[in-house]
């Protein structure tokens, strides 16, 4: 089953400068147990109306999804 078969992508790209910057940086690593090792290769998308940025650990290269709450829009 593709749990993925209804995320929408959207352009991380079209947010300002500081936000990429703070999705960048401000991450928690679930395999490092680790905050802020920061990510590379980001992209963003939604999935049943929540927004997430994903990326890959600095350290590890493990996947890295953060959910977006209203409060951080
Ligand atoms: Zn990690």
């Amino acid at each position: 089953m593709a749990i993925n078969s209804d995320r929408v992508e959207r352009d991380f790209s079209q947010r300002s400068a500081e936000d990429q910057q703070a999705f960048i940086e401000l991450t928690w690593c679930d395999q490092c147990q680790k905050e802020n090792l920061g990510l590379f290769d980001p992209c963003e998308y939604e999935h049943a109306g929540v927004i997430y940025i994903e990326g890959k650990c600095n350290q590890c290269k493990g996947l890295v999804v953060t959910e977006l709450t209203d409060e951080e829009f």
